[in-house]
């Protein structure tokens, strides 16, 4: 068994698309992506952190807009009018949670679809579903690169997610299926979970519920992509016992320096993406 460098096939990756962005910006596109926060939570300051950061490293322009408790549903629709209408704007990206005042959802679908970045708004979520892979929410689709790194023929095997939230679980789903698996989706209702999950070719899980997946619950063999982060004791802690499942998976993804890796790169490409297919039409 191995635990994926998710570190190497990221800087990869991160190499070719800096060199498609030196190119980009030669013809004077200069991919620019803006962040709405609107939440005072400590773990989505560092992600926005993040994203600043691997923008910067990348060549990417990028801009915050950051809101406090006071704001209103309508006041963040005012701001991404604006950006929707602004033309040096390639991509919006609202980071979730917002306060709990906001009408999510409609942020969410107020966003253009050809500048929806991670995919969120009800419009990609019918395309994504209806097999388009124009704009795919990032960690799923981070998680595909993974795979096709460890695995190029995903064809007709089995894949379980653990998890079906809106930006994680259910999008994976739907691109495991793009890619020709037989998908189960799990959740917390679902009864006897290890039945599942022992039949899993391909195991992602996102639960939030440390160490959930033990190594009884793993198929011999199995490539296990761990997408969990929880804070416990101050640490990072995965939904999978690694430790322990270690010695019948065939891949597993570590926590932390696994998923969120991916995660963050799949932004920049879906940034310059969007650049691409919106300034060259
Ligand atoms: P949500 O809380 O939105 O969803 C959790 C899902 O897990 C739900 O569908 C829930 O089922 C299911 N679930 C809960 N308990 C069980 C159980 N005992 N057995 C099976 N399924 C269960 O979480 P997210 O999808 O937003 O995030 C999941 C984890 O992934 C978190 O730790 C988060 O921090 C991390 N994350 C990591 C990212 C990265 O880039 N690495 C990006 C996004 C998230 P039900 O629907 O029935 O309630």
């Amino acid at each position: 068994m191995s635990i994926v460098n998710v570190r190497d096939i990221v800087e990869n990756k991160k190499q070719t698309l800096k060199r498609k962005i030196v190119e980009l910006r030669d013809e004077g596109i200069i991919p620019k992506l803006a962040v709405i926060l609107a939440n005072d939570n400590d773990a989505s300051r560092i992600y926005v952190g993040r994203k600043r950061k691997l923008c910067h490293e990348m060549g990417i322009d990028e801009v915050e807009y950051v809101f406090d408790e006071k704001c209103t549903t309508e006041e963040l629709l005012y701001t991404i009018e604006k950006l929707n209408n602004d033309n040096d704007i390639d991509g919006i990206l609202v980071q979730l949670p917002m306060f709990s005042n906001i009408d999510e959802q409609k942020v969410l679908d107020a966003v253009a679809p050809e500048k929806d970045v991670d995919g969120f708004s009800s419009i990609n979520v019918g395309r994504l579903y209806k097999g388009s892979k124009d704009i795919v929410p990032c960690t799923p689709k981070g998680i595909v690169t993974i795979l096709k790194e460890l695995e190029p023929d995903l064809a007709g095997k089995n894949a379980v997610v653990v998890g079906r939230s809106q930006i994680v679980g259910k999008p994976m789903a739907a691109l495991l299926l793009a890619e020709d698996m037989t998908v189960t989706i799990c959740h917390s209702k679902t009864k006897d979970l290890v039945s599942h999950t022992k039949m899993a070719d391909v195991l992602v899980v996102a639960t939030g519920i440390p160490h959930l997946i033990k190594k009884d619950m793993v198929k011999e063999n199995a490539i296990v992509i761990d997408v969990g982060m929880t804070k416990v004791k101050d640490k990072l802690v995965g939904d999978v016992d690694t430790e322990n499942v270690k010695d019948i998976a065939k891949y597993v993804t570590p926590v932390p320096g696994g998923v969120g890796l991916t995660t963050v790169f799949s932004l920049m490409e879906n940034v310059v993406n969007l650049a691409i297919a919106r300034r060259k039409k």
